[in-house]
Formats: structure tokens, C-alpha cells, sequence
């Protein structure tokens, strides 16, 4: 196994992003310098390569990767992805950011990611699973139930789990569905986990145009990604009375002011794999969607989407992070300054994780929730992240991003100086 060192501070990126989100932290909670120095390093990370036989008999290596944040809250949690981006400093930082989100909803785990530097697009099915199958081969040394439990992410998805999670059973012996969440239901899975995320989204982005005094039927919004993240979003906001103007996805994007229609929308995507080209809207420059006349963005997508480019010409007045990191640091200064209210991705996304715990919970109990228990207990989990997320930036004068890193790194923190350092 191949394990590479961290560095102790990164130039820029989404890595550079996170550090200096936890160096405001630590300010605002007046650590010291060890103990900042502990959390800017993951605890563990593997470097893998991934050799795989093409359809075609050709070898193409690839290269893998697993980083853990963070263990002292409990295991390390946070999904897998499959991106031509994929780097060993994106992980890191997105492994980070788990670390957070997960102390902040408070699930007992710590936080990780893994990745794969791959097109999924570009590969056949049974070329997945092998490149899946041989990258969980790879890092079974440091998953497992009560170690590092790993979940779908971008370009990846319930499939992807199976795989894994069968990959690591036959190597141990027995069936382990705890491994994984985000599994099929018909391996242990949870009603409600695909839509979790989006769920969240909602939820938090409902809370913001309330607390910002504005009525769901009278608001407009523009979600960015009509993935796993962004379609749910573009559906749950439509249902809550919210006109959906714009979406787009790594094609394109389609605009109509008068509202889109989302399940006619998604019914089109189902067809053509696109939102491109649906008839009951127009098409405009996908960096259009982000400056456009609404009330609330949802940048649904990737990293660093907002960025200095665009950040004064943002329009809408509430953006709900469905991403994660989709907000550069010096861009969310702008926002800020501009009075744009951004409700940070380790609080608007949690609603996949929130459930992914849920999942582990009833898994261990063999017991099975239903689609309603898991929906109203995500919701409640939601509002109350919310709730003390928005105290806490009151009472402290802070943006909510800031609070919400303030208030995880302090739950970790104090976990790990419970626990005291060993030896
Ligand atoms: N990939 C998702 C995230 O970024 C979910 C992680 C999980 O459920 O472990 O939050």
C-alpha cells in the first residue's frame, strides 16, 4: 500500500480552500497550533493504481485514491467518485469537508472520499465494475464497517455499492452490507437515500427563503447539474411551488422564465440523456444559468464553479450549496460583502449523509424504516442543522459558512481532546 504524505498547507484549489476555512475556524475558537495542525492532515490516505482490462483486451492503468480525514467522532464516512478531475488534493479536501459535515448534522462518524481519475462516460458496464471491483480490492485494508464506510458521489451510484460491497464480502468471507451505503434496497439499502441529498437541498433552501422573508409560490430558481443532486432539487423546489427557470447539466442548459416543467423534464432526460433539446424551453450559455434573475441558485454540480469571474454578477439573493465546495473562498467574501445569503454545502448537502446513516443504523438493527419515517426524521435532522447553524452565526457574527465550520471543527475538537492523544 502506498501512503502518501499530506501537506501542511496548499496553495489553491478546493484543498486550499478548505485549509483556510479551517484556519478561520481555529481562530474563531482560539485553538492552538497542534491542534490546528492535526486537523489540517488526514489521518490516512492510499494511493492506488487500478489496472484494467478493456473490453477491447487492452490494459489501461488508473489511478485510485482513499483519504481519512478524520476518525475521532467514529469511523470515517463520505462517498466515492468517478471523475476525469479527480485528484489526490481534490479528496483530500472533499474528505475534509466530510469530516465537518458530518460533526455538524452530528452522525457519529469522522470523514473521507475517495476517487478515481476516470470518465465514467467512457467506459462500458462491465468495465465499471471491474475498475470498481479491483480500486475496492486495492483499499480493503482500510474500509470496513467500523473503519471507513464508503458511499455513491459523483459518477457513481447504488450499482457502483453492490459492486463494492460484494467485492469486499467475497474477500472476507461473508456478507458485509454495512461496508457501503447507498446500496440497492434489495441489499440492505434505505428508502429514501437517492432522493436524500436533494431532499436536504430543499429543505435548508425552503428554510432560507423563509428566514429571508420571501414565499415559496412568488420565488424563482436556477439549479446548475441535473444529476443525482440537482434534478431531485430542480423536483423538490418545483413541488414546494418554487418556478424552476433554468437547468443545465455537462451538455448544456435550458432557460424559460415562465417555469420549466420538471417531470416532463426529467422524462426527456430519461430519453435523451440530456436536458438539451427539451422542447418547453430555451436554450442559453450554461455560465448564463449563474448570473441569472432569480432568487435562489443551486449550484448542484462541482468545485469552484463560483469563482471570482462571476461572483459580482451573481443575481439570486439565497445560493443552497448542493455541491460540495461549488463556492471558492474568495468568491464567497464577495457574496458576502454583496448581502448574498450562501447556505454552505457541509449543512445544504448533508441530507445524503444524514441518511446514509440512517441506513448503517437500521442495517445494524435489521430493521427496515419506511419511506416516510426516513423523510420526516431527514427533515427534522435537516432544520435543526439549520436552526443552529443560523444561531450560531447571529449570536457570533458570522457568515453561515463560518459557523458551520466553527461549530463542526469544535465538535471534533473536543472529541479528540476527550480522547487525548496516543500515547
Ligand atoms: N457523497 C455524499 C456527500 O458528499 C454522501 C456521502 C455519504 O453518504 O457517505 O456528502
Amino acid at each position: 500500500m502506498a501512503i502518501a504524505t499530506a501537506p501542511a498547507v496548499a496553495e489553491a484549489g478546493p484543498l486550499g480552500d478548505a485549509l483556510q476555512q479551517l484556519d478561520a475556524a481555529i481562530d474563531v475558537l482560539g485553538y492552538d497550533q497542534g491542534l490546528h495542525r492535526l486537523l489540517a492532515r488526514p489521518r490516512r490516505e492510499m494511493s492506488v493504481s487500478i489496472p484494467l482490462r478493456r473490453d477491447d483486451g487492452s490494459i489501461e492503468v488508473l489511478s485510485g485514491y482513499r483519504v481519512q480525514h478524520n476518525f475521532s467522532r467514529g469511523p470515517a464516512k463520505g462517498g466515492l467518485r468517478f471523475s476525469p478531475q479527480v485528484s489526490l488534493d481534490e479528496v483530500r479536501a472533499l474528505a475534509m469537508w466530510m469530516t465537518w459535515k458530518c460533526a455538524l448534522l452530528d452522525v457519529p462518524y469522522g470523514g473521507a472520499k475517495g476517487g478515481i481519475t476516470i470518465d465514467p462516460t467512457m467506459y462500458s458496464t462491465a468495465e465499471l465494475s471491474r475498475v470498481t471491483r479491483r480500486y475496492t480490492n486495492e483499499i480493503l485494508p482500510i474500509i470496513g464497517p467500523e473503519k471507513d464506510i464508503p458511499a455513491p458521489d459523483i459518477g457513481t451510484d447504488e450499482q457502483t455499492m453492490a459492486w463494492m460491497m460484494d467485492t469486499y464480502s467475497a474477500n472476507v468471507g461473508y456478507t458485509v452490507p454495512a461496508v457501503v451505503t447507498g446500496k440497492p434496497v434489495s441489499l440492505g439499502g434505505s428508502l429514501g437515500r437517492p432522493s436524500a441529498t436533494s431532499r436536504g437541498v430543499v429543505h435548508t433552501a425552503l428554510a432560507a427563503l423563509a428566514y429571508r422573508g420571501l414565499v415559496p409560490a412568488r420565488t424563482s430558481a436556477a439549479v446548475q447539474g441535473f444529476g443525482k443532486v440537482g434534478a431531485g432539487s430542480a423536483r423538490f423546489l418545483a413541488e414546494a411551488g418554487v418556478r424552476v427557470v433554468a437547468v443545465s447539466d455537462r451538455y448544456g442548459a435550458i432557460h424559460n422564465a415562465a417555469g420549466l416543467d420538471i417531470t416532463a423534464l426529467e422524462l426527456h432526460v430519461a430519453t435523451c440523456g440530456t436536458v438539451c433539446g427539451f422542447g418547453g424551453a430555451a436554450e442559453i450559455d450554461p455560465d448564463d444559468l449563474l448570473t441569472l434573475d432569480v432568487d435562489v441558485l443551486v449550484p448542484a454540480a462541482v468545485e469552484g464553479v463560483i469563482n471570482l469571474r462571476n461572483a459580482h454578477d451573481i443575481r439570486a439573493s439565497i445560493v443552497v450549496e448542493g455541491a460540495n465546495g461549488p463556492t471558492t473562498n474568495d468568491a464567497d467574501a464577495v457574496l458576502d460583502d454583496r448581502g448574498v445569503l450562501v447556505v454552505p454545502d457541509i449543512l445544504a448537502n448533508a441530507g445524503g449523509v444524514i441518511v446514509s446513516y440512517f441506513e448503517w443504523v437500521q442495517g445494524n438493527q435489521a430493521y427496515w424504516w419506511t419511506a416516510d419515517q426516513v423523510e420526516k426524521r431527514l427533515e427534522t435532522r435537516m432544520l435543526q442543522g439549520w436552526r443552529s447553524v443560523l444561531e450560531t452565526a447571529t449570536r457570533r457574527g458570522l457568515t453561515l459558512r463560518q459557523a458551520a465550520t466553527v461549530t463542526a471543527v469544535s465538535r471534533v475538537a473536543d472529541a479528540h481532546l476527550t480522547r487525548g492523544l496516543y500515547p
